[in-house]
């Protein structure tokens, strides 16, 4: 079972355990139900000293909560670097409990209740360099620290004292003593008091998941909409980049509080709004109450396409959806996580509008696909998990993409007006509550909604999906639920692109009639990607895509067709060769919010696991489209960078570099010239030299970031036993650069430099759950696994990491599912061999 006591950063250690304690395990479902049955929480107090250096801070906690049946006895979670005087009720608490009699290293217990208790909890904690915990960060570009906190999904006790569970809600006041010139945010409005200290009060109870503080000296802007104070925050170094964000930010925000108001029918409950641009966060964004932190990924420096921006407006909804679902309405254990992602997913896409659509089909949905088909796909509601640890790993595209296409077509069976009339009544009757799947399968029961019990446990309690496939007579559905319906819109094709057909349809048994012309040359059961469904395509459609898909009009539709290609790869059906046709012909055409993610598909997963390269095709291709794509637009830029990524030789990114034959229009930037330079590390035409000279050039911290990704990938022993030795070795690197120096591992063609190292992950990846902890275990087991190793032997070797003893959750996860696609591609290549 897994360990989730966090290695403390400053002394490198776990606390020890007394021999006589069982192997710990995170929190359980069972647990957690003792603990909600026998207290309630009136009140958090939480003190934070963050002038005490850079490797500690204090660390003040005090509780108010009842107890059910006096005398009884609970733990409190708290994991601390040492751990001050405790006292309950008054009374002094053995803290030496936390090392012996208690459960865990995290374990505070507490006997002798009363009624209404008080414990108060004085702590020294380490900062974090992981993203979990309170992170602090150096900014390279000017020595300034900053601070955040992320707790979820258990790491809320690595700064302070709670019960830690989404059912334990309470309305929480933080203190803050800061460095001066610091800027302190959190869940609700922050004033500084004549003693320098700063005061925040939630607006509502919160569970500790998602308590959060973010403060250091931030550049800030204000704003405000509809009575709600609105604000940004990012590091003063990229204030630059916030400030030519922000009216595109506060607008957007703006309109989504507009849309979720007259969604719920009920005003958005946190006070003030703040989104906090955060540096190496491990997620997307987090729906802490009131502030949100959102990765500075999505604060991009470069220039940036209409795509990108769609994609940090759909982060932004989703996360204020979250407000709602999630925040004032939580779901009681972490098995109902569909309650808060599916929904936050779904009315994230709804809120941005259909331009989201798209980029939700190309890049979310193709994601959920390959989950659903993995050994470790689970239902979408009720994921099974007895404790936080497996919650943890279902934060997958099950979670997130097939929830959110599951509820597009509850809706449809609903009707749009049941749908949210439930949603309305389940955030009314449960608010700054908790609940669970029955709850709202009631309150659309109430709303009028008929024979729902079949459908949602067809839809959501199975796994898996059924197979679509249309002809000139009919609709056939293969699958093991016969009892999933699907609303979709069927058309047809004539072979110059031009639908013939369209017409809706509700797909409720194999074999439903739907006839089309006799002269389409293309007919998909699911046009306009509506549903949560494999489209399987006859041969004799794959042979004529490389002139059909670029003709069809509709971009959900070209999705539609990418992700069954994709799928169809994947299981072995169609021949890669034949897939590369079909890339080569239409992927250059595609708007940025598919030709991103397919392009990274194509480049990586076909080009470097299914075939050994193509002679150069794609990049031609791309060149091409790049040379005829207007000067300045976002074709162009878009298409720069596929030119980059699929380039297999230095001439013209050597050129580029130093201005050379660069087409008018297109600025190389810092963003760009990274992927210039990590294109030619790969291709072994920089040395180690110049990329030091790249980063001397961009004192940045994505700069750092950048530069270890460029080490990572010279096709030279010595960059990648250093980079190696840090991946499985490195007890204090910063998350993001770990996960940059597993990025840039990897790169196909240096088996010669790279084999080695594939037993060395065998033997090596479980232990480095030993090193670290929480979010960063899981995902660097997957981003460090060695998928360009196309062999049987390499296969098993990396399999064999699964029988290590006690493996990590995130590990196992994460190797389960990259040994299932490398699985793949090793069987493809055994079925149609590898030349291009
Ligand atoms: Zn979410």
């Amino acid at each position: 079972m897994p360990l989730t006591q966090p290695v403390c950063p400053v002394c490198r250690t776990r606390p020890e355990r007394a021999s006589s304690v069982d192997r710990v395990t995170s929190l359980t479902r069972v647990d957690a139900q003792a603990r909600a049955d026998l207290i309630s929480v009136d009140s958090y107090a939480i003190d934070l000293d963050l002038t005490t250096g850079a490797e500690t801070f204090g660390s003040h906690t005090t509780i108010r909560f009842a107890c059910a049946r006096p005398g009884g006895s609970t733990f409190l979670d708290v994991a601390a670097h040492a751990l001050g005087p405790v006292t309950l009720n008054g009374v002094a608490v053995d803290a030496s409990a936390l090392d012996g009699s208690a459960l865990d290293g995290r374990r505070l217990r507490l006997d002798g209740l009363a009624a209404d208790n008080e414990v108060v909890v004085d702590a020294v904690m380490s900062y974090s360099h992981d993203g979990e915990g309170l992170h602090r960060h150096v900014d390279p570009a000017d020595g300034q620290a900053y601070v955040y906190a992320m707790s979820f999904l258990d790491a809320g006790p690595r700064w302070f004292a709670c019960f830690d569970q989404p059912d334990l809600k309470a309305p929480v006041t933080l203190t803050v003593r800061a460095p001066q010139g610091w800027t302190v945010a959190g869940n609700g409005p922050a004033t500084r008091g004549a003693d320098g200290r700063w005061r925040l009060r939630s607006a509502g109870p919160l569970a500790p998941y998602f308590t959060t503080v973010v403060a250091g000296p931030y550049h800030q802007l204000r704003s405000e909409h509809d009575g709600i104070p609105l604000a940004l925050y990012a590091r003063a170094s990229v204030a630059d980049v916030l400030d030519a964000a922000a009216e595109d930010l506060f607008t957007h925000t703006a309109a989504c509080l507009d849309e979720l108001h007259a969604l719920f029918g009920a005003r958005y409950p946190w006070g003030e709004y703040h989104q906090a641009f955060v540096p190496e966060f491990n997620a997307g964004a987090m729906e802490n109450p009131g502030c949100v932190t959102i990765s500075e990924s999505l604060l991009y420096r470069g220039r940036t396409t209409e795509a990108q921006l769609v994609e940090r407006r759909t982060v932004v909804a989703h996360e204020m959806a979250h407000m709602w679902f999630g925040d004032l309405v939580t779901m009681r254990w972490w098995d109902d996580l569909w309650l808060n992602e599916s929904f936050a997913e779904y009315l994230g896409q709804r809120v941005t509008g259909n331009v989201a659509w798209v980029a939700f089909g190309a890049r979310r949905k193709s994601w959920g696909y390959a989950a659903d088909r993995r050994p470790s796909t689970h239902p979408v509601a009720g994921n099974a998990a007895a404790d936080a640890a497996q919650a943890l790993t279902a934060f997958d595209g099950i979670s997130y993409a097939k929830g959110a296409s599951v509820l597009r077509q509850l809706a449809v069976h609903l009707g749009d007006d049941v749908f949210l009339a439930g949603l309305r009544t389940y955030v009314d009757r449960h608010a700054h509550g908790n609940a669970a799947f029955a709850d709202l399968a009631r309150a659309w029961s109430d709303a009028g909604a008929q024979g729902l019990d079949g459908w949602l446990a067809a839809w959501l309690r199975t796994t898996g999906m059924d197979e679509l496939t249309a002809d000139h007579e009919q609709v056939r559905r293969a699958g093991d639920t016969a009892a999933r319906a699907h609303s979709v819109t069927v058309a047809a094709y004539a072979p110059d692109g031009t639908q013939l057909t369209r017409r809706p349809l509700t797909v409720a048994a194999d074999g439903t009639p739907c006839p089309a012309p006799p002269d389409a040359a293309l007919v998909l059961p699911d046009a306009v990607d509506d549903t949560w469904a494999k489209t399987a395509l006859p041969p004799a459609t794959w042979e004529a895509m490389p002139q059909l898909l670029p003709r069809l009009a509709d971009a959900r539709t070209r999705v539609v067709v990418w992700n069954a290609l994709q799928l169809a790869v994947a299981d072995a059906e169609l021949a890669p060769q034949r897939a590369l046709d079909v890339v080569v012909a239409a992927l250059p055409a595609e708007e940025d919010a598919v030709l991103a993610p397919v392009g990274r598909w194509a480049c990586g997963t076909l080009l470097g696991a299914y075939l050994d390269g193509d002679g150069g095709r794609l990049h031609d291709a791309f060149a091409a489209a790049l040379r005829a794509a207007p000067a300045g637009s976002d074709a162009q830029l878009a298409l720069a960078r596929q030119v980059v990524a699929s380039a297999v030789g230095p001439a013209v990114l050597a050129g580029w570099l130093v201005g050379r034959d660069v087409p008018a229009g297109l600025e190389i930037d810092r963003e760009l010239r990274w992927a210039v330079v990590l294109r030619l590390a790969q291709l072994g035409a920089v040395d180690a030299e110049r990329i030091a000279a790249e980063a001397a050039a961009d004192a940045s911290t994505q700069g750092v970031a950048h530069a270890a990704r460029c080490r990572a990938a010279l096709p030279d022993p010595a960059a990648k036993a250093a980079a190696w030795s840090a991946i499985v070795g490195d007890d204090a690197r910063s998350n993001a650069e770990l996960y940059a120096l597993a990025e840039g591992f990897w790169v196909p063609g240096q088996q010669a430099v790279t084999g080695p190292y594939v037993a060395r992950y065998a033997a090596e990846i479980a232990s480095t759950a030993q090193l670290r902890s929480g979010m960063v275990v899981g995902r660097l087991a997957g981003v460090a696994f060695p998928w360009t190793a196309t062999d049987r032997a390499s296969l098993e070797l990396a399999r064999g990491v699964l029988d290590a003893p006690e493996l990590d959750a995130g590990i196992a996860r994460a190797v389960t599912d990259a040994a299932d696609g490398l699985r793949r591609a090793v069987e493809a290549r055994e079925r149609f061999g590898t030349s291009s």
